[in-house]
Parts: structure tokens; C-alpha cells; sequence
């Protein structure tokens, strides 16, 4: 614990003028009023707002801010009163103290009372005097330095997640960076130990490679710089876990340079020496596109300034590299507290970078209640983020280009995997929508919808997009499962056997499979042979099967389909004994069937669709039945014929639609000319009779779809037919 007099002399080393009084009294005021409570840790209770006071001293803040630091829980957790503090401190203290207290009372009830509500007083209570946010932020620092000692996971959960989607974003709005950035580390340990212990072990291992690297980088971007007759000071600064996560998560890219995670930063004495370094440094590094950020002429709204430029450094490494003066590192790490003017009085809004802080606080007084509030501003001090609300008045906070998916995500898994539309502001609005601050979001769901692979295009949070991969994954999972199943019992019955459970299991080790499952999963996703299991089970078996080439995985002849005569009627396929056919692209003993509707022939060009149980059904490219499959894309296979089987012996079916005057000879005219040219008619149906033609779907056995072109234009130029068709459906 800070002890007294040195908390006096920390604000006096940077505010002689501090007084010196009222600080001690304020210690021995609240060091009597916190008596010997005690913290979650164990320590003295008193020991939270003296280190509180101390972050206060290290943002170089005023007497009034460390007074209100000292006494910032008393009102709460004490039997002071507002009175007896102003009576004491004055009334300025006691309206700051009060502020701090107002604000910690909101997060206690935050889970039931409207977060928007609690966000307006939030912002209000802030911009009546920035030092009570100032405070705040010091105490959920200290706070979240200490979250360890509490018990309750869900506690130190919540405490985290506000920290995460409130507090730090509010410190990056008032530029202080540092706060922010300690703020997101210490809630990212805790609400993501696992993504945390990932970028660390990362970390290390880059660090270690760059070990030697750093300095002599250094070394020479300081030669280069003093070569051309500037001298600068470097650091390199180590980039945070979770900025790394952040960025992986965001851009979906690994991190594996030292420019990943090192940025160098160069600090000169005025505006004139950064460009000079910057005019030095691209003159003898290959500058790096699109990396160069001039931050000077062009401040962040914070009140950041900087430049900005990445170059292929000295040691032939991609390198980042900032460059500012002294009092711009100051500004960019204490913010607001930078400007601070060290007086008793109102806070320092007047500079221009402050300026959406006044305006802030006319819309305040302007909006009569939160709604209001939110439409107006739109939350608009929130760079990167949008904040929207569920229609309970939940806030949902989201990296700015966020969908309704992502909202959907962000309140449950179970939301956003049911999630089938989408109604913004009480509009029905596309999913794929960019949510703007302040949206009131409802999720319509169904329980009949999943994921779709589309959604990953335009989602930006890791967590939808990781639940959308996750279910894609599962359902290929599925489907190569049950695809396993009928390639494992087709191969087994073949030779009078059953693919069983114990049988699989017998050999899955074989396959270096863990699970049967994941051993008939192999078996749909073409990993391992069907075959190749049948024959482990039942060694005695002879590999390869009858009939087979060997030929690579991608071309397998597999036994035509008998029809049975019955079927012949049907316009089924030919009962013919059967040759064999040749597909590529199939996986190795997957059932085939040709397509009733469209009888596809080699030399049409083909797609299959797999059918659960049956395998895999050939159309060709223009059947009208694909359409009924169009919202199942995962169920196409790109198949085509194997050239090895042209001129093959083998028939395939093609069929015809003719009308055929309806004179004597007409028959038999049309079978001799289909027997000149080596077809053979198979099925022969009459559909439509009348006076003057008949109407007929013939089935000929033809050799692919040239032979069968050939059979239709000897058919046309034969005097007795009228019209002769390929039939479709
Ligand atoms: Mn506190």
C-alpha cells in the first residue's frame, strides 16, 4: 500500500504547487472510514482507493482528481455523507466523489436496469466534468488488476466483459492509450485464458528469433538517421496479446514476422524533424504500400498524432515504424490527462480535440430520455465499434461493419445458428445489413434453418465466423458419414457380407482411424477405399475385384446396373448383360446411377448428385431435374466421362421422341434405319395416336451421344418420319 507522504510526493513531483493539506486529509479521512474492512485479496479495504489515488498521480492529474481517487468508495461502502464531504473537502470534491459514486451504483444494477439508460448516465456523468471518468477508469483498473482475488467466475466474467466492451473503449476515446491498453489485456486473460496462451506461446517464439534482431535494426535505423544529420532516440515496443488476437481475428491472417510483433518507434524534438526522419527513411528503405499514415496533419479524433509508414527494414525484414516528438508519445498515452491544466476548476474541455465532448453534453441536455439519446448521438465517440441493443434493451457491442449475423452470434450461439432474418429499427432488413450505432436489432429465428456457408463472406466477428466453420465442418462430417455407410455396405453385401459395427471397429486401427465413425467418414471423403476395409475384415478376399484397371483413384469402372425386365417398361435401362462404365471424378466404389429423366450419354457433359443411400446419380448438364437441387450445392460432384471407355462395346440408353406418319411401313422402316447404324431399339411406347401419326418414346442402346446424333439424322431424312427429338423427362 501507498503510503502517505509518498503519495504526496508523487503529485509534487510533477505539481509543486499541490496541496499538500487536503491530500493528507483526505488519506486519514478515508484510511478511518474503511476502518479494517476488507478486500476480496485479503488486504485492507483502504488499499483500493490509495492505489486508485496513485494510478490517478501517475496520469500527472490534479489535487481534486487524487483527492476524489482517495475518497471515491466512502459514500458507497462507509457512513460518510455527500455533506460531511463538502463540509470537509468542499463542494467540488464532494460533487466528483458523488459522480464516481453515481457511476459505480449504475454497474451494480447494470443487469437490470437498461444499459442504454445506464450508458446515458455514464457519458452525462463523464462530460459534466471529465475527472469523474478519469476516476472511474483508475478504479477499474486497479480493479481489474486485482480481479484475481475474486471468487465467483461469472463475476469476474461480467466484470471483464464491461471492462472489455465499455471501459476501454471509453479510455481509447479519450486517448488514453495506455489505460486502454492494460484495461483490454488484463479482460482478455480473463474471457480468453485459451487465445491468450496461444499469442503468448507465439509470442515467445518470435521473440526468441528476434532476440539478436531488435537491437541491430535499431542500431541502424539510428545510423540512418544520424547519416543524414538527425539525431533520434528508438524503442522497440513489443505489440499486446490481445491487439495481435485482434488483429488475427479480424483480418483472419497468422502472425509470423517481427513486424507482427514489433513496432519501432522513433521520437525527434519538433513537427519538422518527423517528416525529415520520414523523408530519410524512405529514401533508403523500400517503403511498404498503403502502410504510411500521416497522423499530423490529420489527428485522430482522440487528439492522436503520429506518423505512420512500414518499410523492408535494414535486416531485409518487413518493420513498422512510427515517428513522433516527445510531447506527441505524451499525448498519445495519457489523452485527455496530457492537457491537463493543473488547477481547481472545471475540466480542460476547450481544446478543440474536446470538441465532440461539448457537443456530447448539448445533445445531453437536449434528449429528454436514453432513446432519444442514442438516435441523436449515435454513439458516435465510439470509433471502431457499434453499439446496438437487443429489444429488451440489452447492449450488444460489435467491431464496426458488423451484420445481423454477427448481433445474432454475439447474443448466442443458438441465435445466430437459427437466424433467418432480421428486423433493424422494426424493419425487415437483409442479413447481410451493416448495423449502425444505436440499431435495436431483433433476431428472427427458425428452427429449421442452419448456418450457411455464404454467411462467412460477410460476417467480421471471429466468434460467427468461427461457429459458422465449426457447423460446415460438422455437416461435411455428416455427410461423409452416411456417404461411408452405403459405399461400406454396398462393397460388403457384394460379396455376401455385412459392414457391422464390431467388424469396422476390428480394423479401424489399420486405417489409423480413432472411431468407426471417423473410419466411415474416411470412407465417404474418398480417404480410404471401401474396398480396402472389406478386405482388412475378411483378409481371405482377393484386391483388386474383377473387372477393375487399378488405375488411379480418380477413374473407376464400377458394374453397370441390371434392370430388371419389369423395368424395361419404364424406359428403364437396357436388360442388357452389362459392360462397363467409366466416370471421373467419382470416389473410389461409390454407386453409380444414370438419371431416368435425362439419360445422359458419354459425350454429354455430366454432373452427379449424391444421394443419401444411393450413391451418386448422373444428369446431364441441362436436366430440368437439377433445379429441385439448387439450394443443396454441397450435394454436386463435377464428374465426366472417362475417355478410356470411347468405343467400348458397352450400350447406353438414349432416348428419342418420334411421330411417325401414321401410314403401312412406317415401323419398319424406322427400325431398319436405327439397325443400319448399329442401334439397337430396346423399348419401344406409343404415347399419343392419331389419325395421322403416331407419337413415340423409343429407347436405343447407343455407344454416346455422337452415335446417337447420328441415329437422329438418318431418322429425320427418312421420308415417313416427321420429327425425331432426344426426349427429355
Ligand atoms: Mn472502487
Amino acid at each position: 500500500m501507498i503510503r502517505q507522504f509518498e503519495l504526496v510526493e508523487r503529485v509534487q513531483s510533477y505539481d509543486p504547487e499541490a496541496d499538500e493539506d487536503v491530500l493528507n486529509r483526505a488519506y486519514v479521512y478515508g484510511l478511518k472510514k474503511h476502518g479494517n474492512q476488507l478486500r476480496a485479496s485479503g488486504d485492507p479495504y483502504f488499499s483500493h482507493p490509495v492505489e486508485v489515488a496513485g494510478i490517478l498521480a501517475e496520469m500527472r492529474l490534479d489535487t481534486a482528481s487524487i483527492v476524489t481517487g482517495l475518497l471515491h468508495d466512502t459514500l458507497e461502502d462507509t457512513d460518510a455523507t455527500r455533506d460531511e464531504i463538502a463540509g470537509l473537502f468542499g463542494e467540488n470534491i464532494a460533487r466528483l466523489v458523488d459522480g464516481v459514486t453515481k457511476l459505480s451504483r449504475l454497474e451494480i444494477q447494470s443487469e437490470s436496469t437498461k444499459e442504454a439508460e445506464n450508458l446515458r448516465k455514464l457519458v452525462l456523468a463523464m462530460s459534466s466534468d471529465i475527472r469523474v471518468l478519469l476516476v472511474k477508469l483508475a478504479d477499474r483498473l486497479h480493479n481489474m488488476r486485482t480481479l484475481r482475488h475474486i471468487k465467483e467466475p461469472a463475476r469476474r466474467k461480467r466484470i471483464a466483459r464491461e471492462t472489455m466492451d465499455l471501459y476501454a473503449p471509453l479510455a481509447s476515446r479519450i486517448g488514453m492509450e495506455k489505460v486502454k491498453r492494460e484495461l483490454e489485456e488484463l479482460a482478455f486473460a480473463e474471457l480468453n485464458p485459451d487465445g491468450l496462451a496461444s499469442v503468448e506461446a507465439r509470442l515467445g517464439y518470435l521473440r526468441e528469433r528476434g532476440e539478436r534482431l531488435v537491437p541491430q535494426i535499431e542500431a541502424e535505423l539510428i545510423k540512418t538517421l544520424k547519416d543524414g544529420g538527425l539525431n533520434a532516440q528508438i524503442q522497440g515496443r513489443e505489440k499486446t496479446p490481445y491487439s495481435i488476437w485482434r488483429k488475427m481475428q479480424t483480418k483472419n491472417v497468422s502472425f509470423e514476422q517481427l513486424a507482427d510483433i514489433m513496432a519501432f518507434r522513433i521520437l525527434v524534438d519538433d513537427v519538422a524533424q518527423c517528416y525529415q526522419a520520414l523523408g530519410l527513411l524512405h529514401g533508403r528503405y523500400q517503403v511498404l504500400p498503403q502502410r504510411f499514415k500521416d497522423y499530423i496533419s490529420v489527428p485522430k479524433p482522440n487528439g492522436y498524432r503520429s506518423l505512420h509508414t512500414g518499410v523492408i527494414g535494414p535486416l531485409g525484414q518487413r518493420i513498422e515504424i512510427q515517428i513522433r516528438t516527445g510531447e506527441m508519445q505524451d499525448q498519445a498515452e495519457r489523452g485527455v490527462a496530457a492537457h491537463w491544466i493543473y488547477k481547481q476548476g472545471g475540466p480542460s474541455t476547450d481544446a478543440p480535440q474536446y470538441a465532440w465532448l461539448r457537443s456530447l453534453i448539448d445533445i445531453l441536455d437536449k434528449a429528454p430520455n436514453a432513446e432519444e439519446f442514442l438516435e441523436h448521438t449515435k454513439l458516435e465517440m465510439f470509433q471502431d465499434q457499434v453499439f446496438c441493443f437487443t429489444p429488451k434493451g440489452k447492449l450488444i457491442a460489435l467491431p464496426r461493419g458488423a451484420t445481423p449475423i454477427d448481433f445474432a452470434y454475439a447474443v448466442h450461439s443458438q441465435v445466430g445458428d437459427t437466424c433467418v432474418g432480421s428486423k433493424i429499427n422494426g424493419r425487415m432488413l437483409p442479413l447481410r445489413t451493416q448495423l449502425a450505432n444505436g440499431d435495436q436489432v431483433e433476431i428472427v429465428t427458425s428452427r429449421a434453418q442452419t448456418p450457411s456457408p455464404t454467411w462467412e463472406r460477410f460476417v467480421v466477428t471471429g466468434k460467427a465466423k468461427a461457429a459458422i466453420r465449426r457447423f460446415i465442418r460438422m455437416r461435411q462430417r455428416e455427410q461423409y458419414i452416411q456417404l461411408g455407410k452405403s459405399l461400406l455396405d454396398k462393397t460388403f453385401h457384394e460379396e455376401g457380407y455385412e459392414a457391422t459395427e464390431k467388424g469396422l471397429d476390428g480394423v479401424r486401427a489399420n486405417f489409423k482411424q480413432t472411431t468407426t465413425d471417423d473410419l466411415v467418414a474416411a470412407v465417404g471423403a474418398g480417404l480410404v477405399g471401401a474396398r480396402e476395409v472389406l478386405t482388412a475384415v475378411y483378409p481371405g478376399l482377393k484386391q483388386p475385384r474383377p473387372g477393375s484397371r487399378g488405375g488411379g483413384a480418380d477413374v473407376v469402372p464400377i458394374s453397370r446396373a441390371r434392370s430388371k425386365a419389369g423395368k424395361a417398361g419404364e424406359g428403364g435401362r437396357a436388360a442388357k448383360e452389362a459392360g462397363q462404365i467409366a466416370i471421373r471424378g467419382l470416389i473410389p466404389g461409390m454407386a453409380v446411377h444414370f438419371a431416368r429423366c435425362c439419360h445422359p450419354l458419354p459425350g454429354d457433359r455430366i454432373v452427379g448428385i449424391i444421394t443419401t443411400g444411393k450413391g451418386v446419380t448422373i444428369h446431364t448438364i441441362d436436366c430440368a431435374t437439377l433445379e429441385s437441387f439448387s439450394e443443396a450445392p454441397e450435394r454436386w460432384i463435377d464428374v465426366g466421362w472417362d475417355s478410356v471407355g470411347e468405343g467400348a462395346a458397352t450400350a447406353y440408353t438414349g432416348r428419342l421422341k418420334i411421330t411417325v406418319a401414321n401410314q403401312p411401313g412406317s415401323l419398319s422402316s424406322l427400325s431398319t434405319v436405327i439397325a443400319r447404324h448399329e442401334g439397337n431399339i430396346s423399348n419401344l411406347r406409343i404415347v399419343n395416336r392419331s389419325m395421322d401419326f403416331f407419337d413415340m418414346v423409343i429407347d436405343v442402346e447407343v455407344a454416346d451421344v455422337k452415335h446417337l446424333a447420328d441415329i437422329t439424322a438418318a431418322l429425320r431424312a427418312t421420308p415417313a418420319i416427321n420429327a425425331v427429338e432426344r426426349a427429355r423427362n
